[in-house]
């Protein structure tokens, strides 16, 4: 079974391709919300972040998103380090998760793939890409609190997307020039086929 990653910047739509992929019969795995959840229930991540942030990391046994945040935004070597304990954990949590699917392959979609190193054990990666503007514009109609410099402070903090696109082996443009799901399509025929050997 092939593993896939399946990446791009905020607001590129990388939620809205797995869907379709999804409904191709695809298993996706969630990166984002994964590793969300593996800070809540992860003993070994909640006691080593409680060491390295304080005790109001957690309240009421959650954890305190907004202190984090804070503590990291602009503090690369304490990010690094929040990154140290938590990458390795959720990529095991996904090497395990492909270990379980069945079928031709499988997709992880994160918004992290090539800065967290898990590409390593990826056969092939897709990216979402949509042009900045377009993604500020489809962030501030989801909703959800962020506002522009928000969106554009979490832009800063990913990698380049051009520099992302040139290292996956599919491009999805997600401009609205395109048909997304024939692009999908096609992928999925390529990907079968490679599957198939
Ligand atoms: P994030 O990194 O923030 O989780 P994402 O990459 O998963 O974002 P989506 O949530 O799929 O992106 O898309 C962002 C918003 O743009 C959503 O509200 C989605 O419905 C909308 N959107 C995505 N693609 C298109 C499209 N081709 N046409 C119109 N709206 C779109």
């Amino acid at each position: 079974m092939l593993q896939i990653g399946l990446t791009g910047g905020i607001g590129s739509g990388k939620t809205t391709i797995a869907n379709i992929f999804s409904t191709l019969g695809i298993a996706i795995y969630d990166a984002d919300s994964t590793a969300k959840n593996l800070m809540n229930t992860n003993q070994q991540i909640m006691r080593q972040l409680t060491e390295l942030f304080g005790a109001d990391t957690y309240k009421d046994g959650q954890l305190n998103r907004t202190y984090l945040s804070s503590k990291v935004f602009n503090n690369a070597p304490l990010l690094a380090q929040l990154n140290a304990i938590t990458h390795p954990a959720t990529i095991k949590d996904s090497i395990d998760w492909f270990a379980r699917q069945q079928g031709p392959y499988a997709i992880k979609e994160a918004a992290l793939i090539f800065e967290s190193g898990s590409e390593k054990y990826l056969d092939y990666t897709i990216g979402v890409w949509a042009e900045k503007e377009l993604r500020i514009k489809r962030v501030l109609q989801r909703g959800g609190g962020l506002d522009r410099a928000a969106i554009e402070a979490r832009m800063e903090k990913q990698m380049e997307e051009s520099e992302k696109m040139k290292r996956c082996n599919f491009v999805i443009d997600n401009n609205g020039r395109t048909s997304v799901i024939m692009q999908v399509y096609e992928i999925h025929q390529t990907l079968l086929n490679l599957a198939n050997g």
